[in-house]
């Protein structure tokens, strides 16, 4: 169903256009046409979101498998998506539902440029709206929130798709959730705008971002983006008090050299402190990435030896279960706290949020352990 959009304004009072602040593109659309992410539409001079309770997708999950490690370690999380993206990755692992509706649109772009940050390519350009329906099932964000609730999970997840996409559905749900004891926790490329990320606040707790590279040129080439709003926003979602942990996909031959992957590790360690957890993963062959081999073992190794050297604390290898960086070892004794075995979790060595062995408080929120 189609639904008011929040973060949108009219270029001017007599011009039916009409910008979306709600991500870094902040798309400039016609009357009639859809924004680059293909979800949203301008209404005769108002814009509307197609995927309100929309719900593509509802699974429930281990918050590991998010990834976060340091948020309500050990509790499982209802996730949900509805179909769309603003990028529009090579590698995407979820590229059937993330796709859809910008696969759905039979005519490509139009050639005008949207306005803001955006990069070039798909990312940037307004799309005739001629698919109005987008698949999902009617979900509301009360209905979602009990779900959780009745099936044990501490948090909700938007995730496998964009979330930013969805915020108008997200942060309802999200409400609800608060409501109900409940915490929300975005999956996120990290390209949403200051304006959402505002919004987020005391309703979503936690944010994992895909940082994908330390280049721009990859962002353009391979994401149709920018990496700048992505650098910002780790910042701001630090600065606003919302948890972060930040996830690179180590692809080979695209972002797995020394020089990039210490220049990843060093501007987490500089803008954001040691005790950001930073999730180096593997790639396997996807959408049309699929003649990329997957990352060897040893790259990543070599990834969690560059992010431990340059001083972060919290370095996990992902998407290679029962590898032994997992679990997290006390930054100052070496103590294993938690010990992980693929979405297997045990509180080996902590006692209320802290080393057992020697007192050293493990960052995170609500890490649990011996009481
Ligand atoms: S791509 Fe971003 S700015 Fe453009 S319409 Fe979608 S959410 Fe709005």
């Amino acid at each position: 169903m189609s639904h008011e959009a929040i973060l949108w304004e009219r270029l001017s009072p007599d011009d039916l256009r009409v910008r979306c602040n709600l991500c870094a593109h902040r798309c400039v659309i016609p009357s009639g046409k859809l924004g680059a992410c293909c979800v949203r539409e301008n209404r005769d001079g108002t814009l509307v979101t197609l995927v309100y309770e929309r719900a593509i997708s509802q699974h429930i999950d281990p918050i590991e498998k998010k990834p976060l490690f340091h948020f309500q370690p050990g509790t499982r999380s209802y996730s949900i998506a509805t179909a769309g993206c603003n990028f529009r990755c090579a590698f995407c692992q979820n590229w059937e539902i993330s796709q859809l509706p910008r696969q759905s649109q039979t005519s490509e772009a139009h050639g005008t440029q949207a306005g803001g940050q955006g990069g070039g390519g798909a990312g940037g350009m307004e799309r005739q709206a001629q698919v109005r329906e987008i698949p999902g099932s009617a979900a509301r964000p009360a209905d979602i929130a009990r779900a959780a609730l009745r099936n044990g999970c501490a948090s909700i997840s938007y995730t496998y798709t964009e979330p930013t996409i969805f915020a108008e559905y997200a942060l309802d749900t999200a409400r609800a959730a608060v409501g109900l004891g409940l915490k929300n926790v975005f999956v996120s490329n990290g390209y949403m705008t200051p304006e959402l990320l505002e919004l987020m606040v005391g309703l979503i707790h936690a944010i994992n971002v895909d940082l994908k590279a330390g280049r721009g040129e990859f962002y353009h080439k391979i994401s149709g983006a920018d990496l700048k709003p992505v650098l910002a926003n780790l910042k701001t979602i630090r600065r606003l008090g919302i948890w972060l942990e930040v996830t690179t996909l180590v692809i080979p031959g695209l972002n797995d050299s020394d020089e990039e992957l210490r220049w990843v590790a060093s501007y987490l360690l500089n803008e954001l402190g040691p005790d950001v957890p930073w999730h180096v993963s593997r790639f396997y062959p996807q959408y049309q990435m699929s003649d990329v081999p997957p990352t060897p073992a040893a790259t990543l190794a070599r990834a969690w030896q560059i992010g431990r050297e340059a001083g972060l604390r919290y370095v996990y290898v992902g998407n290679l279960p029962g590898h032994e960086s997992e679990s997290t070892l006390c930054p100052s004794c070496g103590t294993v706290v938690i010990e992980r075995t693929g979405y297997n979790v045990r509180f080996r060595g902590l006692r209320d949020g802290a080393c057992a062995r020697c007192g050293t408080a493990i960052a995170g929120v609500e890490m649990r352990g011996e009481r």
